[in-house]
């Protein structure tokens, strides 16, 4: 695949009502990619989620509201942030790993204001095999299996 290098880039973001904002710095994890998980249907509404992520040390809160409300979709392993006023889906992270420098948070691709980017045009999707059967898969560019296949991951 090819990788822009979005190592130093500053991009924003938020929920539809403004009180949960986030800016962060890149490189961004260099994972774009749509999934069709159960989660993302059931929380987003829609037939997938398009995911994105950071470095958690490279992001921050920073709208009115602070951090979106959070909800654990696998309890202790993986938690999803909201806007608790808007209802937008903002993010999610997984809670079973002690937080490092490599600790990813993910973000939602459409929360970004500007998501029309070459480094979010999704590479991949994530459980495929459960999207609706109407809904062309996004063809994977990956060479090993991804680690959105693993349950605990966004
Ligand atoms: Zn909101
Ligand atoms: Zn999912």
């Amino acid at each position: 695949m090819t990788m822009t290098n979005t190592a130093g880039k500053i991009y924003t973001g938020g929920c539809l009502c403004g009180r949960i904002r986030y800016t962060a710095t890149g490189p961004t994890d260099g994972f774009p990619h749509l999934c069709s998980c159960e989660h993302c249907k059931k929380r987003s509404g829609a037939t997938a989620m398009a995911w994105a992520g950071f470095l958690l040390i490279n992001f921050a809160w920073d709208g009115p509201g602070g951090e979106p409300t959070w909800y654990e979709t696998y309890p202790g392993k993986t938690k999803r942030g909201f806007c608790p006023v808007c209802g937008s889906q903002i993010a999610g992270i997984d809670i079973d790993q002690p937080v490092t420098e490599k600790t990813i948070m993910g973000i939602l691709i459409p929360s970004l204001d500007e998501p029309e980017q070459p480094e979010f045009v999704p590479i991949h999707q994530g459980s495929a095999a459960r999207a609706f059967s109407w809904m062309p898969p996004i063809p994977s560019q990956l060479d090993e299996p991804a680690p959105a296949e693993q349950p605990s991951t966004v």
